[in-house]
């Protein structure tokens, strides 16, 4: 097994010891890893899945995956996604919530372990839980070091915008590495 495969068979293991993992046997879904490549040149970082990635098994694959989607497609060819936790968190009514503080911290250390085995040029912090996530300081379309920062897309979608505009212009100032 290569080092990628084993570290997501230990996060599938820690996650299965998790609270959270309640919700997947209650919602007959599935932990959520990373999609794309195993080796990327950018590595995408959101937040948590969502209803659609959790019957699927893969990140932003939802309406928030079809609009990273439009910003990747035809710009970046050797691209990864992955989360900041593998469960889809949910509150008592079983609605979507944002991860807390514990869970994050919780599968910090496997996640920072796959990033960096992953050992992408540039990551892109997608939304603000990705650059707490990664100790930044969030600033729209910029980038500090070889790390980028833009809205989630489910700002853009509240706001009825695409984010095209926004992720072009990251790209334009992105780093020399
Ligand atoms: N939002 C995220 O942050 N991640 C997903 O995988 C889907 C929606």
């Amino acid at each position: 097994m290569n080092e990628i495969s084993q570290i997501k068979e230990e996060i599938i293991k820690v996650a299965k010891n998790h609270p959270l993992y309640e919700n997947i046997l209650k919602t007959n879904g599935k932990i959520v890893i990373n999609r794309g490549s195993d080796h990327p040149e950018f590595l995408f970082i959101g937040e948590a899945p969502g209803f659609t990635e959790n019957k699927l098994g893969f990140p932003f694959v939802g309406r928030s995956g079809k609009i990273l989607d439009g910003w990747i497609n035809g710009r970046i060819d050797n691209y990864g996604i992955t989360n900041t936790i593998p469960i889809i968190p949910l509150n008592e009514e079983g609605i979507i919530r944002p991860p807390t503080k514990e869970e994050i911290n919780f599968f910090k250390p496997l996640i920072n372990k796959l990033i960096k085995a992953m050992n992408p040029k540039y990551i892109i912090c997608v939304g603000k839980s990705a650059s707490s996530f990664l100790e930044k300081n969030f600033k729209l379309c910029e980038w500090d070091k070889n790390i980028g920062f833009i809205y989630h897309p489910s700002y853009y979608l509240r706001n009825g915008r695409d984010g095209i505009d926004d992720f072009k212009k990251l790209l334009d100032k992105i780093q020399p590495i």
